[in-house]
């Protein structure tokens, strides 16, 4: 008998994983339908030898030391500001919108102060921010918006900016000044040895036991058990039973190539060009050394694997029907990117996994639980 079915080995289920067996010296079952352990997060070496990210570049940031001093119980960490260059006009400029940014295409000189009348001239007053559209709009104007933001995003999201929720382009900021880093946070590095062999450690407990391969479906009538967490898409646990959550889908191409360089930085964003929306270098992310180099190009789709939830007001209050039913549900709990349908990174699914940790405790006391 397991105290807890551990649906989905991504960081939600792996962290309330490590928790469970070390904390409360429970027995867990954790299952993956896929046939590896890390969820979203899984990164390998490829037939060359290059650690690539199989589900898309993933670059760890938070602002939280508790966050970062738990995984770091786990893994050891290589320094890494993430910097991302898009290609707009021919010519490839930083992402975030930067001073730099603004001179190099425009062949302008401004100054922080100059830039930021520049930026006032062309801001469009929107009397109230809702949409990724008036996120961007009413900050940098419309060129800026149709030059770095409107194609990305039909093309990321099969929207318009207008149509979606303003958490989506708020993610990237707007800057004055020449910081061209992607992410602003305190803390920034990739794990030294790569996000697999972080979750290896993290599921290295004898009372954890490990099945990929592993449907849900397969094993809930079979394996006996106490409880579940569940981190798979809510919709599909309810049976679909109030319609189809939509989720944003990729399709990876993963190439290497025949020599060490590709491009200048890990990331290069195509707003403007190309069916994909970005290509990955990851040598620049790993710091590996290696003669060849290893690339991801993304494509977005409507179909495939669940990855990104599509923040617009219909889509969460479908949500909030199945959320209603997994608050109804004993002894499930609902937990990650895909049973929460939040657009979450990664540190803030560790950051979820640990306060759910903490009302298990406050729901089920170790010692009534004996
Ligand atoms: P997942 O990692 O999706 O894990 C859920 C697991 O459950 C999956 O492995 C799935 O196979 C399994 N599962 C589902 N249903 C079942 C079932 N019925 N039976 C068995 N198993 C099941 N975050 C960052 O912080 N920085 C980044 O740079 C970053 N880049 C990203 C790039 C891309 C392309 C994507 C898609 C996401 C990125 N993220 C990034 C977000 C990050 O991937 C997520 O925050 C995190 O991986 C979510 O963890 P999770 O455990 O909630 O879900
Ligand atoms: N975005 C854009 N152009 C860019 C970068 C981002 O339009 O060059 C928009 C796009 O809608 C994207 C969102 O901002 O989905 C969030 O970007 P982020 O890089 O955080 O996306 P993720 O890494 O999560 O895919």
């Amino acid at each position: 008998m397991y105290d807890w079915l551990i649906v989905g080995a991504g960081f939600a289920g792996s962290v309330l994983a490590e928790r469970l067996a070390s904390e409360r010296n429970e027995r867990v079952l954790i299952i993956d339908r896929r046939n590896h352990i890390g969820g979203n997060a899984y990164d390998r070496y490829n037939e060359d030898g290059l650690l690539i990210h199989q589900y898309g570049p993933h670059i760890f940031h938070t602002n939280s030391k508790q966050i970062f001093d738990y995984l770091s119980r786990f893994t050891e960490w290589r320094f890494y500001e993430h910097r991302v260059l898009a290609e707009v006009d021919g010519m490839l400029v930083p992402i975030p919108i930067n001073l730099d940014t603004v001179n190099k295409l425009y062949g302008l000189n401004l100054t922080s102060e100059e830039l930021q009348s520049w930026f006032a001239a062309r801001a469009e007053a929107v009397p109230e921010i809702r949409t990724s559209e008036d996120v961007v709009v009413s900050a940098v104007g419309r060129e800026l918006y149709e030059k770095f933001f409107r194609g990305y995003t039909r093309k990321q999201w099969g929207l318009d900016p207008s149509e979606l929720d303003k958490s989506v382009t708020s993610r990237v900021p707007t800057r004055t000044n020449r910081d061209d880093r992607y992410f602003g946070d305190e803390f920034q590095f990739m794990p030294k040895h790569g996000y697999t062999r972080m979750f290896e450690r993290m599921l290295d407990h004898p009372n954890i036991h490990i099945m990929t391969q592993t449907d849900y479906e397969d094993v809930r009538d079979i394996v006996p058990h106490r409880r579940v967490i569940y981190t798979g898409p809510i919709d599909e646990y309810f049976g679909f039973r109030f319609g189809k959550l939509p989720y944003r889908s990729l399709r990876f191409r993963h190439v290497t190539l025949e020599q060490p360089w590709y491009q200048p930085v890990a990331v290069v964003n195509y707003p403007q060009t190309n069916e994909y929306t970005r290509i990955t270098e990851y040598k620049h992310l790993t710091g590996q050394e290696h003669a060849r180099t290893a690339l991801t190009y993304e494509y977005p789709s409507a179909e495939g694997d669940p990855y990104y939830p599509i923040p617009k007001p219909e889509n969460q209050e479908l949500f909030k029907k199945y959320e209603r039913l997994a608050l109804a549900t004993p002894d499930v709990w609902f937990v990650g990117r895909l049973a929460t349908y939040r657009y979450y990174n990664m540190d803030q699914i560790v950051g979820q996994a640990l306060a759910t940790f903490r009302r298990i405790g406050e729901a089920l006391p170790v010692e009534a639980d004996a």
